[in-house]
Order: C-alpha cells, then sequence, then structure tokens
C-alpha cells in the first residue's frame, strides 16, 4: 500500500480497490484458506534429524521427507540440512508447489547460488527465519487469495508483492543451453511454459517492468547456442592455420618475406634479389603485416575473427551474432492493484496500442467524411476495413494468457506498419478492429487488406491453432460517379460489423 500514500486522488484509489476485494470476496464467500488473515505463522522445518528441545509450541514443525513438507500446511519453511542436494530438491519443490509456491523459505546453511536465489535468506537462525516470515506473511493477506489459487501469474505476481520491491534477478548458469535463467520463475511456471516468455508475457501486459540490464549475451543465430568459439582466420581463404611471423621488405626489389629466409651465415641477403640489406630504414624494413596464412600463402596485417557454434557448427561473423539481453524484472504499480483484486488487464487492450478513438469520435469523424463525398463528388474515395480476430479465446484457451498476450502484442506491431498515421483506428468490440483510411480507392485497399490476411501466417503460435480473420472492407463512392447514397455513419458502421 505504500505506494498509494503520496497523495489524496491515489489513497481513494487504494481504498476503492480495498473496497473491491473486500466485495470480492464477500460475495463469493470464499472460504477461509490456510494463509487467510486470521491464520498465525506456522513453520515447517525440514531437518534430518528434529529440534532437541524447542520453545516453538505450535510454531514450527518438524518434516523429515519433503513431501510430508509439502502436505503440512505450514506457510512459512526453514531448510535446515547440511545436504546440499536435499535442500535444493526442497527449495525447488517448496517453490514448485502451487500452495507454497509465494511462501517465506529461509535456510540455516547456504547451498550455492540457485539455492540462495529460490529462498528469502541463508545461514539465519529458525527465531531469525520466523521473525522474517512475518512480514511477509502480512503481505500476503491483501493478495487475492482465489486468483493466487487458480492462476500462476498470480503466484508468481503475490511472490513479488510479499517481498515489496524486490527485484527478480537473472542468475549465470554457464553449464546451461542458455546460460541465464530466472530459478524463482522457472519454478513457478506452468509445465511446458518457458519462463523467460511467460515473465516477458508478463512484462508485455504491464505487470513486470524490466528494471536493471544484468548482461547481453550473444548467440548463434541459427540455434541460437551461446556456447561460441571465436578463432582467428585468414581474411583470404579463412583457414584457421595461421602464424604470426616477422616479414622483411626489401627495398631494392620490393618484394617481401618471411625473415628466416633472409638470414644466411649470420648476415642478411635478399633471398630473391640477392641483395645485401644491412640498415633497417635504408635496405629493408618490417612491414605492417605480420599474420601468414600457411594454407595460401597470403601475408595479412590482421586476422579476420569468426565465431564457431560449439552446437551445430555455423560460423558467423560477430557482428552477425544475435544479441541476449538480460534485465532484472520488478512488480509495477499495476502489477500491485491486479494482485490485490486478482484480475490482470484484458489481454484484447493490447490493440489499443493502435491509438484507437472512441467509437462516438470515430462515428463522428465518419459522418463528415460521408457528408464532404455527398456535397463534394470529385472528392478522393476512402475505405473503411472492418478486422475481425475470431479465435483470440480458442488461442487463449490452448496456449494461456501469457503467449496470447505476447500474439496480440505481435498483431499490434504489424498491424501499426500496415496502416498509414493517416489512418484512423477503432475497436467496436473485443476482438474487432475498424480502420479509416482516406484517400484509399477499392485497388489500393486490396493490398492493404492483402497484407492483413497475409497476419494469419506471420504470426503463428507453436502447438496453437491457426490465427482465424474475418475483413469486410467498403470503399466510398463505389465507383467514381456514383452519389455516397448511404444514409449515415452509424448504419455504415453496424452492417460492417454485425456479421463478421
Ligand atoms: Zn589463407
Ligand atoms: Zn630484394
Ligand atoms: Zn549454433
Amino acid at each position: 500500500m505504500s505506494v498509494f500514500e503520496d497523495s489524496g486522488k491515489k489513497r481513494t484509489e487504494a481504498a476503492d480497490f480495498d473496497h473491491m476485494v473486500e466485495e470480492a470476496m464477500a460475495a463469493d464467500a470464499i472460504p477461509a484458506t490456510r494463509e487467510d488473515a486470521g491464520q498465525p505463522l506456522r513453520m515447517a522445518r525440514f531437518a534430518p534429524s528434529p529440534l532437541l528441545f524447542t520453545d516453538y509450541g505450535d510454531k514450527v514443525r518438524d518434516f523429515k521427507e519433503i513431501w510430508e513438507l509439502l502436505a503440512s500446511g505450514c506457510n512459512a519453511f526453514f531448510i535446515d540440512t547440511e545436504d546440499e542436494e536435499d535442500a535444493l530438491m526442497a527449495a525447488e519443490s517448496i517453490r514448485r508447489n502451487p500452495p507454497s509456491a509465494y511462501a517465506p523459505v529461509f535456510s540455516s546453511a547456504p547451498h550455492g547460488r540457485r539455492f540462495e536465489a529460490l529462498v528469502d535468506g541463508v545461514s539465519v537462525r529458525i527465531d531469525e527465519a520466523l521473525g522474517k516470515s512475518e512480514p511477509l506473511l502480512r503481505a500476503l493477506r491483501e493478495v487475492n487469495k482465489e486468483a493466487v489459487a487458480k492462476n500462476s501469474d498470480f503466484r508468481l505476481l503475490a511472490w513479488f508483492y510479499m517481498r515489496q520491491g524486490v527485484e527478480l534477478k537473472p542468475l549465470a548458469a554457464p553449464k546451461t543451453d542458455d546460460i541465464y535463467g530466472y530459478p524463482v520463475a522457472e519454478c513457478l511456471a506452468a509445465v511446458g511454459v518457458d519462463h523467460k516468455q511467460w515473465l516477458d508475457g508478463l512484462r508485455v501486459r504491464g505487470q513486470l517492468a524490466q528494471k536493471r540490464l544484468v548482461d547481453r549475451v550473444r548467440v548463434c543465430p541459427k540455434c541460437s547456442s551461446p556456447h561460441l568459439n571465436f578463432i582467428d582466420v585468414c581474411p583470404n581463404c579463412r583457414s584457421i592455420d595461421i602464424s604470426k611471423k616477422e616479414l622483411i621488405h626489401c627495398f631494392t626489389c620490393g618484394r617481401v618475406g618471411v625473415a628466416d629466409l633472409f638470414v644466411r651465415d649470420n648476415s642478411m641477403t635478399c633471398p630473391f634479389c640477392r641483395a645485401a640489406l644491412r640498415h633497417i630504414g635504408s635496405d629493408y624494413d618490417h612491414p605492417l603485416e605480420s599474420f601468414v596464412c600457411e594454407d595460401c600463402a597470403e601475408s595479412f596485417t590482421e586476422s579476420q575473427v569468426l565465431t564457431v557454434c560449439h552446437d551445430c557448427g555455423a560460423r558467423n561473423a560477430p557482428d552477425e551474432l544475435d544479441v541476449r539481453t538480460y534485465f532484472t524484472y520488478a512488480l509495477t504499480e499495476k502489477g500491485q492493484v491486479s494482485t490485490r483484486i486478482g484480475e490482470i488487464e484484458n489481454a484484447y487492450a493490447l490493440f489499443d496500442r493502435l491509438g484507437v478513438m472512441s467509437y462516438a469520435y470515430f462515428e463522428q469523424m465518419l459522418d463528415w467524411n460521408i457528408g464532404m463525398l455527398r456535397r463534394y463528388k470529385n472528392d478522393p474515395p476512402f475505405t473503411l476495413i472492418a478486422l475481425r480476430f475470431v479465435n483470440i479465446d480458442e488461442i487463449g484457451d490452448v496456449v494461456g494468457n501469457a503467449r496470447t498476450a505476447q500474439m496480440i502484442d505481435a498483431l499490434t506491431v504489424r498491424l501499426k506498419n500496415i496502416i498509414r498515421t493517416t489512418d484512423m483506428v477503432m475497436r467496436p468490440s473485443m476482438d474487432t478492429l475498424c480502420f479509416f483510411l482516406p484517400h484509399t480507392d477499392g485497388e489500393q485497399s486490396r493490398i492493404v487488406t492483402g497484407r492483413m490476411e497475409a497476419l494469419r501466417d506471420d504470426v503463428v503460435l507453436k502447438d496453437a491453432p491457426k490465427l482465424r480473420l474475418s475483413i469486410n472492407t467498403r470503399t466510398l463512392p463505389e465507383s467514381p460517379k456514383e452519389v455516397c447514397g448511404e444514409g449515415s455513419a452509424k448504419m455504415l458502421l453496424l452492417g460492417m460489423t454485425a456479421n463478421i
């Protein structure tokens, strides 16, 4: 709530959201879950042997097996083992288990960087762990429980929300396929979901923001592997068999050769013209070229740098490599609100980035243009296009919210390239867009609709049904001489969007 403390207006908004949460909870009469407001802190301690004596009463329970830990119904965890493998397995299992995914987890010992990325603190005593868990659980009370129980997006948002101001950092794991990962997101992600795409989807939907650039990694443009070997090669034949050699340039005949060839009986003689070379600067010098290719005998100053992919063998110049950037992620204000009310803004709203105008204004603008056509019969024609994305909901059911949002984002970017800045856009319903193209006749509009139809093949999601589009087009006037006979913009718009 700290974000709302600054201004009066924001405080009102915060109060409104509180109200919405209360209302939602009352309406559905959600049964109290373990983490509910009234529930006290219950910590599960994972340890090979029980505590010898304890004065924590009901607060701490001991478990030897990970499955017991997960089934305990506890809302905080303390990993108290020396065994690195067990500790990591426990931390991963807690984060993978939906009811405990966002729970406070502390450890008595450090167990490597991945482990430390998954837990909330290491090298702490159990009483410290109890103390540090309290504020996290207090924050959890503000989170919408129903959304968190149902959906992994909200579990991740809850993880952020409970840890105010936390940044999710990429962790380098050099021996893995893609060098960097986000262990918490990786564990919380639904089965089969690429956690980096998931994070990016939440960023696209405004729930998370990229905070700090941590690294830039170059990967193979063919197979995306970051495991690359940089080699020096001959710029002429690309052989790697090159060596640095001292060269001599004979001033008498002007030829260049490897220094070894010039040395004879402790004096220097040009092997080509037999001239005696006594003084550097007047008889000979060392040219800049100092590499020699053993395969093609070319001599050169600078070798060429190539990268060879360890995984697929592709050879590329360094500037041909793809660049991956890794940022830390943080919860946005919008994300905080979503976490509390249990609703993420509809993915369709991403279409609004096309700069859509209101229905009323669009209609008015259209009316005016129809009027102009009636009055000035030689005015250039205009075209209206209604474009409906028929099966986005169906695709969403298969691939989930995050990837659907990414798809809509991709469609929006492509549509932006198709339309001109002078074209106007309006969204009459969730999945439909209306475009007004001034100075566009039937033939020109067919180019535009052709490009729109190509979106079907341009934006394809793996394992998802193919995108289906429905397009209606009207150009006015239909023939150069025809007087625009349409009744009104309202009728025209209704006619175009009704049966699409
Ligand atoms: Zn060569
Ligand atoms: Zn010579
Ligand atoms: Zn490769």
